[in-house]
């Protein structure tokens, strides 16, 4: 039993390259642990809110490439451009500059510290040279001297790619995101309904010709001769090819004995980037900010979603959701989290006050995984195993940990749909 491809994952990355692969003909089956499509994009309803799963915006709108999977399919996302974003400081929001005009004009610096940015940037717009030999963000600029400088870097850094530690964060991805955020017009925008528009778009296209059976966990793959031979469920299922697209840091504990083990290493060893997302269904509106809402220390931004949309919320209401950064390796520990967790709550009330009161309900999620790589040094593109698996021809790679443009779901996009083009000429 099986159909021709067997897609392990119904996240973006799986949903992608199955839709890209149904759209071209090919008879397709998605295999899914749980009882929901989207995996850490899923979305759901409750007393008339529609809540992502935490905050998700596509970087860089029509031009990104969320917008760029959905084309091959022939849908078109819906997007809502998002309003100018803010920033908290001093107990008050002014805008946040998003282009080199408005951050000359604007007051968010000193002039000082202003030339000491521009010096910076300009040295990273040199950044070819680092390609060889990559190092932290801290080390180019000179954040450790300039508070307000350093504050900035971690800002933007953990905004353009979710990794505020600059003392960690990729030069490499900070300039390749820092360059296409200025050619393109939008650095995010938010897609009509959320998650549900685009997941609903590729879930269609794959019932064109497969289906998807949800609370089906596969629990392993047989490899034998260069070849998978079986995914085992409840019973063993067969195809012409497998995409596994569940987070890889998963692959080594499912598939059997016999691949290299440096490629094994290589896929458990990836960090993923962490940190609680909080979602505020309100009774009552308390802002009409329609942008991004940043706070710069600690680093953690939010949005009023239903600003933007306002089908997200019931009339008279309003769904805010934010998101805080933290290192994966202290989610474990219970006491830092939640103190983290008032924190952020105790600013977003200073931000808000009163906003405490108008809770109708609300969601805490504690994430160790939220992109399924933090673009640090060492796990950028060139670094991370691709939709490949070395030695087994039927066997590809997607999701948000491959080797694939971008970071979070630009990456899962990205790879799902290379992963259904290899497919599409290994099949051919
Ligand atoms: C709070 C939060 C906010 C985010 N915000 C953004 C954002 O604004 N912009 C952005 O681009 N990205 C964002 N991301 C990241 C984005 O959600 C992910 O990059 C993307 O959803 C990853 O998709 P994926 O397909 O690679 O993996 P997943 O979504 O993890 O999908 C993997 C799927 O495989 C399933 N699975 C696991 N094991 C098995 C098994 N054994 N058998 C069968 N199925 C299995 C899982 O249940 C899951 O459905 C955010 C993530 C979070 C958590």
């Amino acid at each position: 039993m099986g159909a021709d491809v067997i897609v392990i994952g119904a996240g973006y990355g799986g949903l992608t390259a199955a839709a890209i692969l149904a759209h071209n003909g090919v008879e397709v089956e998605v295999l899914e642990a749980t009882g929901h499509l989207g995996g850490r994009a899923a979305y759901y309803q409750k007393g008339g809110f529609l809540v992502d799963y935490g905050m998700h915006a596509n970087r860089y709108g029509q031009r990104g490439s969320a917008a760029k999977a959905l084309r091959e399919i022939g849908y078109k996302i819906d997007f809502i451009p998002m309003g100018e974003p803010v920033v908290y400081r001093d107990s008050s929001f002014m805008p946040f500059p998003t282009g080199v005009y408005q951050f000359m004009k604007s007051e968010y610096l000193s002039r000082m510290d202003k030339a000491v940015i521009i010096s910076d940037m300009v040295r990273l717009s040199l950044a070819r040279t680092f390609k060889k030999d990559d190092v932290p963000l801290e080390e180019v600029t000179r954040g450790t001297d300039r508070a307000e400088v350093g504050s900035l870097f971690k800002l933007l850094s953990g905004l353009g790619l979710v990794s505020p530690d600059i003392s960690v964060t990729s030069t490499v991805a900070f300039v390749t995101f820092m360059r296409k955020a200025m050619r393109t017009r939008e650095a995010a925008a938010y897609p009509r309904h959320g998650t549900s528009q685009i997941i609903e778009a590729l879930s269609s296209a794959i019932e064109q010709s497969g289906k998807i059976t949800t609370g089906s966990r596969v629990k392993s793959l047989s490899i034998t001769g260069g070849k998978v031979t079986g995914v085992r469920v409840k019973e063993e299922l067969r195809g012409k090819a497998v995409i596994f697209a569940v987070p890889l840091q998963a692959f080594p504990g499912m598939v059997s004995d016999g691949l290299p083990d440096e490629f094994l290493e290589r896929c458990s060893s990836v960090i993923p980037t962490a940190g609680i997302s909080i979602d505020l269904c309100l009774s009552d509106k308390v802002s009409d900010i329609d942008g991004f809402v940043i706070n710069p220390d600690p680093v953690f931004w939010g949005q009023f979603t239903s600003n933007v949309d306002p089908d997200t919320a019931p009339e008279g209401k309003q769904l805010t959701t934010w998101y805080y950064p933290l290192p994966v390796e202290m989610l474990d520990d219970q006491k830092f989290v939640k103190s983290e967790q008032e924190k952020l709550k105790a600013v977003i009330d200073g931000m808000f006050p009163g906003i405490m009161d108008k809770i109708e309900w609300e969601r805490v999620l504690r994430l160790k995984m939220v992109d399924g790589f933090e673009p640090r040094v060492g796990q950028t593109a060139e670094y991370r195993p691709g939709t490949r698996v070395p030695g087994v021809e039927n066997l590809f790679l997607a999701g948000d940990v491959v080797s694939a443009p971008g970071s979070g779901g630009d990456v899962a996009f990205a790879s799902g749909s290379l992963a259904a083009r290899e497919v599409l000429s290994f099949l051919s």
